[in-house]
């Protein structure tokens, strides 16, 4: 008798939600690939700009013939009194844009839904970033697990989820003095913080409403994904996972399913976004190995020239090989683009200053490259430490007061510049940094010292440890295994 035809169930089908900004998008679009990659099938649902923005990795993706696809939510953000091209965090131009910005995102809603209906079978599972909650009333309705992706590490997200349990952020505003520590409760080291870098996306008057919905949109949840990894965070993980009371899936670093940095090549932020990496990587080639200090703030900060120059002097006055990302937005007057050409010409063969959207994956894995000025936000601390690269912490906002603890404080990866207040996201007037800073924090980090030798030897270990998680039978492999096969079936459960 001929043996019965076993019939192999559908694969699992997952839509990925993006928030709208660099920094949170850049890492769902790495997962997006991570799972396709595993014959998942996935549906990437963004704005007309972060869609068109990534037709050329779909294109990639398509040739290597993997089942990803992109779906545009049409918005538009002049209903919130907005630019047309406002569709994405890089492009607000003023601080105040952020809250309508996040708010009108809430409008996605009734564009995803009609997509996730009109679709045959419902999708195995939406993950939706921790800052988009309107999602979780899509998933609800009709029916379909849901799992929330926080950028951040399990450190941070972990303070995050006691400090509002146990009330820390009403309890510190009602505090008056700015500089007095707290103590966060229920980690499992001592963190302190202060009124300004007590954690919480949406402490500031009026993101009230916006946290609330993420904070109800986080409890309602089937579950988390985290970009990091086991080696750098168990007991964070652990801890977060059974105060959450829902699994936690560690499945990164991402990005090291993309060493050449083809795909992030295609996210720029202008029309810029083609920075010649062939000149960049020419001009790496020339430097020692390990020489050299690379210094980026990321997707959204914007510095006032006065701070810039700060920097620059500093990077200068410090005799190391730089390079230096300044946006488009940083350098768009003829002042600074004199200033830079003047610093050019005086660093001429030691420092390179890169104008635009920088190829951040590919500098970091530059054998030249020994040490990263960065402003901690949790994408690029782990590019670095993956890339065995030690760091200067210079946080801005947002979780990367944290995050800068943890480099520090627990995986001893870092030198503070020494900065303890928050400045505003956009041409903030203060200057927590002078370039005396830069030169000490930067001449710490690069002297060859004992100090310094230790912090690159942990660099390294991590970054071996990071492709360790990452390659066959790892610990974040093995998550994404169990991930894909749990929603095979029906159900959130980890084992
Ligand atoms: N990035 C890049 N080139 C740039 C600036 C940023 O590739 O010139 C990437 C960087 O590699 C990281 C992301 O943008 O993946 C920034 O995320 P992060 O969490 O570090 O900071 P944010 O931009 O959210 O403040």
């Amino acid at each position: 008798m001929a043996p019965a035809l076993t019939k192999q169930p559908p694969p699992p089908h997952f839509v990925l939600v993006p928030l709208a900004a660099h920094g949170h998008f850049i890492p769902m679009v790495h997962l997006a690939r991570l799972l396709a990659a595993r014959g998942v099938r996935v549906s990437l649902a963004a704005t007309p700009l972060d869609v068109a923005r990534l037709r050329g990795f779909a294109d990639q993706a398509a040739h290597a013939e993997l089942p990803l696809e992109l779906v545009e939510l049409p918005f538009s953000p002049a209903d919130a009194g907005l630019a047309p091209d406002c569709q994405s965090a890089d492009k607000l131009t003023e601080d105040s844009q952020l809250l309508p910005f996040l708010s009108s995102l809430r409008a996605l809603r009734a564009p995803f839904e009609a997509y996730v209906r009109a679709l045959g079978p419902r999708p195995s599972c939406i993950i939706s970033d921790w800052c988009s909650p309107w999602t979780a009333g899509v998933a609800r309705s009709l029916g379909i697990p849901r799992l929330f992706f926080h950028g951040p590490p399990c450190f941070y997200s972990l303070c995050e989820l006691n400090a509002t349990v146990h009330g820390l952020q009403e309890q510190i505003a009602a505090a008056g003095d700015h500089q007095e520590t707290h103590v966060v409760p229920g980690m499992p080291v001592c963190v302190k913080v202060t009124k300004g870098t007590v954690p919480g996306f949406y402490n500031a008057p009026g993101f009230e409403t916006l946290r609330d919905e993420a904070m109800e949109a986080m409890f309602t949840a089937d579950g988390a994904v985290v970009n990091t990894f086991l080696d750098i965070e168990a007991q964070f993980v652990a801890c977060y996972e059974a105060a959450l009371g829902k699994p936690v899936w560690t499945l990164g670093p991402f990005f090291l399913h993309n060493r050449e940095d083809k795909a992030m090549a295609l996210c720029g932020i202008s029309s810029t976004a083609a920075v010649d990496q062939r000149a960049i990587t020419a001009w790496l080639d020339e430097q020692a190995p390990g020489s050299v200090v690379y210094v980026s703030f990321g997707s959204v900060v914007r510095k006032l020239p006065k701070e810039l120059f700060d920097v620059g002097h500093g990077l200068e006055d410090s005799g190391k090989p730089f390079l230096w990302v300044v946006k488009e937005s940083e350098a768009a007057t003829p002042e600074v683009q004199e200033w830079l050409d003047a610093l050019k010409a005086r660093t001429a063969g030691r420092g390179l200053v890169v104008r635009g959207w920088a190829p951040q994956l590919a500098i970091l894995s530059h054998g030249a490259v020994g040490g990263f000025v960065t402003h901690c936000g949790w994408n690029s601390l782990l590019e670095a430490i993956s890339h065995g690269v030690p760091v200067v912490t210079w946080p801005h906002f947002a979780d990367q007061f944290l995050n800068e603890r943890l480099v520090v404080d627990v995986l001893g990866v870092g030198v503070p510049i020494g900065v303890t207040v928050p400045v505003r996201m956009l041409d903030d007037e203060s200057m927590p940094v002078a370039r005396v800073d830069v030169v000490r924090a930067v001449s710490a980090l690069m002297d060859g010292s004992e100090e310094a030798m230790e912090r690159r030897r942990k660099a390294t270990e991590y970054g071996e440890r990071a492709r360790m998680a990452m390659a066959k039978g790892g610990s974040s492999d093995e998550n994404m295994t169990r991930l894909a096969e749990n929603f095979m079936h029906t159900g959130v459960k980890k084992d």
